[in-house]
């Protein structure tokens, strides 16, 4: 391989053209030092919020934000092109300094307006408040849950101790996990870390998988005890965080937060369960197509086809994925072209640039788009889901006002994977190569197990812990393995076979600190591919745009049923499990 380049070696024209967001770092400082002052204008609105001046101070509000922002992300940005560079590091930092005196001075706002009479702020929303309906609804939707000022003022003090067990499994899986060593197919000494772990899982050798899946979850049971009162603290604060915010249960406290409903988090267990026995059969093909008399978990992972070495240079990989979203309409290209011809996109790895495909921008400037990319088939699927993003952010930020111009994390996920079966089933009708198609398909059917049934089955783990413990069922190491045991059991079947590592594994899942996050994996995946199907099928175009152009405006799940998608009914679900369903017999039929 070649050596890495320095960041100053690299091209210009393959390096994201970050002048359009500041035009030099002279500019930002002097933005810096002018909009400390801007800050406190705001001063003139604290305890003096009324409606009829509440629409200025928004405005007022929304400019500054906008600004900090731009100043922040750039410096950030700065930064990730090359951690190595101190200039950037410092520049960061007073960046998210500013982000805090930020916050302080509009901390007043929100609660102040709540303290407005209601009658009058819903008529004011329909009329000069008009732009700021939806986010004054929202706003009063959570009244009922926010307490007196001096309970808040507890709360948010209390805030840090309630991360604690979050800080301290972070700790134990960051700083002092050691998984040991294991000795590779050439009887090679490797250090399992959690870096490799998914590469060794993908080892066509067996007993390499089986030794870095024993290595890793040695560690996690030698602090069993520990990690199960961690976990169980953790789910504690969640419970304890929804009693005192007049909440029913953890779970309602957590879907609130962008306005989803219980129906479409059970509506998601209930209807990937219908189809747990496409997962078995997927299971059985697995077993059968690499040859093992008795199938672990440890094989879940590793390649059922022989990986292809095909190249495909970033010039191609433009190329095919502009023709892969044709479908996506003329308006649509266009600007995809647009962000290719005017280096929207850092594509290569340099010294210190931070790793993982990523975008980020702030609002009043085109997204920047950050890749590694290495010629690989994988690295197109990578343009193709990251372009996704981008496309997005450019349709939302271009089409809604500031206050509207992001999206939930609850929509984050569509638009990226829309591209990525956009892709996938534009290769699969042009790839002639048998070989190439298999891998494909592999692929794709990788994609529904790790994201719409894996997540589905961490998230149905999450509901029942926290259940138990409401009910005041205290949960222990042993009775957090049965439960854990019993889900694998019904999503992989009975095939498989249940190691005592398995049901140790949600002891290694830091997502489970964040309660009721990872659910949003499995329906923004449904989703997605949902929309494509509609796209290639049935003239669904035109509403998709749509759903890219709303970013905020409405409730998440609201702009996806004015997309034509209601993720609150089985359908978006049953769709993408009936395409697993097809990949599954495709490749039986091969097999
Ligand atoms: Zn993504």
């Amino acid at each position: 391989m070649d050596q890495l380049k320095q960041r100053s070696e690299i091209l210009e024209q393959f390096k994201w053209k970050i002048e359009d967001l500041v035009s030099s770092d002279k500019v930002w400082e002097e933005r810096f030092e002018n909009l400390k002052k801007e800050f406190s204008k705001m001063d003139s609105f604290k305890n003096n919020i009324k409606i009829n001046n509440l629409k200025d101070c928004l405005s007022l509000r929304d400019k500054i934000s906008n600004k900090t922002m731009i100043l922040y992300v750039y410096a950030n940005l700065k930064k990730n092109e090359d951690s190595t560079n101190s200039f950037y590091q410092s520049l960061a930092s007073k960046s998210e300094s500013l982000v805090s005196l930020y916050q302080s001075s509009v901390a007043f706002l929100e609660p102040e307006i709540l303290t407005l009479d209601e009658k009058e702020l819903l008529k004011a929303i329909d009329t000069d408040l008009n732009l700021y309906n939806q986010y004054i609804k929202n706003l009063l939707r959570t009244k009922k849950h926010i307490l007196s000022t001096e309970k808040e003022e507890i709360l948010a003090n209390a805030y840090e101790i309630s991360q604690s067990a979050d800080n301290i499994f972070s700790m134990l899986n960051n700083a002092d996990a050691d998984f040991g060593h294991i000795k590779d197919e050439n009887g090679k000494d490797i250090k399992v870390t959690h870096g490799n772990y998914s590469m060794l899982l993908e080892n066509s050798n067996q007993d390499v998988r089986k030794q870095a899946f024993k290595a890793m979850y040695k560690f996690y049971y030698s602090l069993k005890n520990t990690i199960a009162t961690t976990y169980t603290s953790s789910v504690k604060a969640d419970i304890f965080n929804a009693k005192v915010r007049n909440y029913n249960s953890s779970i309602e406290h957590a879907l609130s937060e962008t306005n989803v409903s219980l129906d479409v988090y059970k509506n998601l267990i209930a209807t990937v369960e219908k189809f747990l026995p496409v997962m078995h059969k997927y299971v059985a093909i697995r077993k059968k197509r690499l040859g093992l008399s008795e199938i672990h978990f440890y094989d879940l992972y590793t390649p059922i086809v022989k990986d292809v070495d095909k190249k495909i240079t970033f010039e191609e990989g433009k190329k095919i994925t502009l023709e892969a979203l044709k479908p996506l309409g003329e308006d649509y290209i266009k600007n995809l072209k647009d962000a290719f011809d005017n280096r929207w996109i850092d594509i290569y790895e340099n010294v210190g640039k931070r790793s993982g495909a990523y975008v980020w921008g702030a609002y009043g400037c085109h997204p920047f788009v950050s890749l590694n990319y290495t010629d690989t088939l994988d690295d197109m699927f990578t343009l193709a889901h990251e372009m996704g993003h981008a496309m997005h952010s450019y349709y939302t930020t271009t089409n809604q006002p500031y206050v509207y111009g992001d999206y939930t994390i609850f929509l984050a996920e569509v638009a990226s994977t829309v591209n990525e079966a956009l892709l996938m089933e534009h290769l699969l009708k042009t790839t002639e190569n048998e070989e190439e198609k298999l891998y494909l398909i592999n692929h794709f059917m990788e994609q529904f197990r790790t994201t719409l049934f894996r997540q589905t089955m961490f998230a149905e783990f999450e509901m029942i812990v926290h259940e138990k413990m409401e009910k005041g069922e205290p949960q222990t190491f042993e009775s957090l393995c049965e439960i854990y045991k019993n889900l694998n059991i019904k999503y992989y079947g009975n095939d498989i076979v249940i190691d005592e590592e398995i049901t140790w594994e949600w002891a290694r899942i830091p997502h489970f600190y964040s309660a009721f996050y990872v659910y949003q994996y499995a329906t923004g995946y449904s989703c997605a591919i949902a929309f494509s199907k509609k796209i290639l099928e049935e003239n669904g175009t035109e509403a998709y745009l749509g759903f890219l152009k709303s970013g905020s405006s409405d409730y998440s799940t609201e702009i996806l049923k004015k997309a034509g998608v209601d993720i609150t009914k089985k359908e978006p679900i049953e769709d993408a499990l009936k395409v697993f369903e097809q990949l599954v017999d495709k490749m039986e039929k091969i097999s």
